[in-house]
């Protein structure tokens, strides 16, 4: 580690677990283009270094949240183009329209508004429409769509690339996402059928590509499965490609009857080997953790969090460790211990607990973990 400050608490990042994933997502996509999605800091892995690291994977699009995070990748000059994934905002438009950047729409006014930019500064601006069949987020509804086409169809300086959509409830309602994944081909089907051609048609992110929701759609977005975690049970192996490390600062003997950390929820019941862990809710290792008998990893054995998180330190038992010293790794999210365990103890998801690891968070790269 080469950190001016040595670092209490780091994010290690193994990218080639990341390329690994997503050949695993190119091959259950078949002959689906890959849009890998790279938003909110690639889940917290770092964007920059990801999407290097997939540019050249012969990939469709990078998925991203707003226009600031298409200026990144814009900045880091990678050869894949941002697709912005969300609604935009009016002012980010013109910024879009400039660079080529994919979007959605989901309104006439878009339609309008991105045609007055198109004329403007003399391009051609290329959109996804978005249609809602179910995530009630952002779309036209299937029932707008002939109209709206035969809209756009009338703008010279608007050009429909694609249809996406979004499932709603992949990972928990088989029966609702095959009649939405129908309803998406119909309104693909319909939309091609008035003239408009669709070079794209894509509503899987991870769970809908890992349930095989979308067989037939030509693109997919995965996300999750990229970062080594399957929402669903998958068929092919996902490698972890985050670990959360920090360090002891501190061991000390506490006397029986003492309180630990803010609220004093906790009280050593005898005399406790109690060591301070440099790492806090502010580096998104979430308060709400406190009290779940929650276990972290130190010198070969499990210990547990002792009250509740503070804002950069908590609290471990070290008596199973009582080797453990100052400076001595500890390990919070790794082979031992699982995000998906970490985020059921904090009564969330997965994704949350990535995209909550602060900035405070060196991201170290490891080609190759052991
Ligand atoms: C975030 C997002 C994804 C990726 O989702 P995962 O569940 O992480 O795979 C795909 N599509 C859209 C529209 C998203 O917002």
């Amino acid at each position: 580690m080469t950190h001016e400050s040595p670092p209490r608490a780091w994010v290690e990042v193994d990218l080639e677990a990341i390329a690994h994933n997503l050949k695993m997502a190119r091959q259950i996509a078949g002959e689906a283009q890959l849009m890998p999605v790279v938003k909110a800091n690639a889940y917290g892995h770092g964007m920059e270094a990801v999407a290097r690291r997939l540019d050249s994977e012969g990939i469709a699009a990078f998925g991203v949240a707003n226009v600031g995070e298409a200026r990144r990748l814009e900045l880091a000059g990678l050869m894949t183009r941002p697709f912005i994934l969300g609604p935009t905002l009016p002012e980010e438009r013109e910024e879009i329209v400039r660079h080529g950047w994919g979007c959605t729409v989901s309104s006439v006014a878009e339609v309008e508004h991105f045609q007055r930019l198109g004329e403007l500064c003399g391009r051609q601006v290329t959109v996804h429409m978005a249609v809602d069949t179910g995530m009630g987020r952002e779309g036209f509804l299937p029932s707008e769509l002939s109209e709206v086409a035969q809209l756009i169809l009338s703008k010279d300086h608007v050009k429909v690339e694609g249809l996406m959509s979004h499932f709603p409830a992949a990972d928990e309602d088989e029966g609702f996402t095959r009649a939405q994944a129908q309803e998406f081909a119909s309104c693909a089907e319909q939309l091609r059928s008035s003239g408009v051609p669709l070079r794209y048609c894509h509503i899987s992110a991870s769970a809908g590509e890992l349930v095989g929701a979308a067989k037939g759609m030509n693109m997919v977005r995965p996300g999750l499965m990229l970062y080594g975690v399957a929402p669903v049970p998958a068929s092919v192996e996902l490698r972890p490609a985050l670990r959360l490390y920090s360090r002891v600062v501190l061991v000390r003997e506490l006397p029986a009857g003492h309180g630990v950390s803010y609220g004093r929820t906790w009280v050593t019941p005898g005399s406790t080997r109690v060591a301070t862990v440099g790492i806090g809710y502010a580096d998104g290792w979430q308060r709400s953790l406190s009290g779940q008998g929650v276990w972290v990893y130190i010198r070969g054995q499990f210990c547990p969090m002792l009250g509740r998180v503070t804002m950069d330190q908590i609290m471990v038992d070290v008596t199973a460790a009582p080797t453990a010293a100052a400076g001595d790794e500890v390990e919070l999210i790794g082979p031992h211990l699982s995000v998906q365990q970490v985020a059921e103890r904090a009564g969330t998801i997965p994704w949350e607990i990535f995209t909550g690891l602060g900035t405070r968070l060196p991201r170290v790269y490891r080609s190759a973990l052991s």
